[in-house]
């Protein structure tokens, strides 16, 4: 498993789904079913909606809840967005930057890197997502795709706040598709962007997340890998009861 210096994190990744009653449900299910002292750290991460009904319903658990998206800007003309200043006002501990579902809508590196050093100049944990479509791995072009994405989010972190960077290996592939990368394989990739991390930031003390199709059987192979120091989990999170399986697996 990872060094001592990288707590395992299990973040679930809800999407569009659950209105705030679902939220609330869901998060006092959630709690039950890990008990108060996980061995690993726990994040939820629900629509902007729903993340007051989860903060009151995981007040005095040791669950802690982010977005699944963060403005660069912490205030201004931005019709429809959300900024880093709103989110930590609310109890907000992190949020999700770059999936590949938004990414794929235009979000460009550039504003990955501007979100990533918003995000961390308001407290939040950055979850940076980074991975490559079955394109790319095909044309066995993987790490050079890996380096390209990874270097540009490190643009918008200051060395000295490495320890606060969450990254999250996520090949586009694997997301929602029910196809997992082999453990081989998110190990090799992760491992991968830690060696890139070292080149400028203390990667020993980056986390970096395996994502894509984790569920309660796959989730103990893919987590022992020394490179991989949790998940980020999208569909198998909606049920309070599997996440909890995926977090004991962890
Ligand atoms: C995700 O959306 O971040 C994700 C990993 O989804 P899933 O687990 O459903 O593949």
């Amino acid at each position: 498993m990872s060094d001592d210096v990288r707590r395992p994190l299990i973040a679930g990744n809800w999407k569009m789904h659950k209105t705030a009653d679902e939220a609330r449900e869901h998060c006092l299910r959630l709690r039950a079913a890990i008990g108060n002292e996980p061995d690993a750290e726990v994040v939820v991460c629900p629509p902007f909606v729903a993340l007051s009904p989860a903060l009151e319903a995981l007040v005095g658990s040791q669950i802690w809840v982010a977005a699944q998206n963060v403005h660069e800007a912490p205030s201004g003309a931005h019709t429809g967005e959300i900024s880093g200043p709103m989110l930590t006002s609310l109890g907000v501990r992190g949020a999700i930057i770059g999936h590949s579902e938004r990414r794929a809508m235009g979000e460009s590196d550039a504003q990955v890197a501007a979100k990533t050093a918003s995000a961390l100049q308001y407290d939040l944990t950055p979850i940076v997502c980074v991975g490559e479509s079955l394109e790319t791995r095909e044309a066995d072009e993987t790490d050079t795709w890996l380096d390209r994405q990874v270097r540009a989010l490190l643009v918008g972190v200051r060395p000295e706040r490495a320890s606060a960077l969450v990254v999250a290996y996520e090949p586009i592939w694997a997301i929602g598709t029910g196809r997992t990368a082999t453990p081989e394989m998110a190990q090799d990739a992760c491992a991968h962007i830690r060696a890139v991390i070292d080149g400028s930031h203390a990667s020993e003390l980056v986390r970096i997340l395996y994502g894509g199709s984790v569920n309660p059987e796959n989730a103990a192979e893919l987590l022992g890998q020394p490179d991989i120091d949790g998940a980020l989990v999208g569909g198998a999170s909606l049920d309070p009861d599997g996440f909890a399986a995926i977090v004991e697996a962890a």
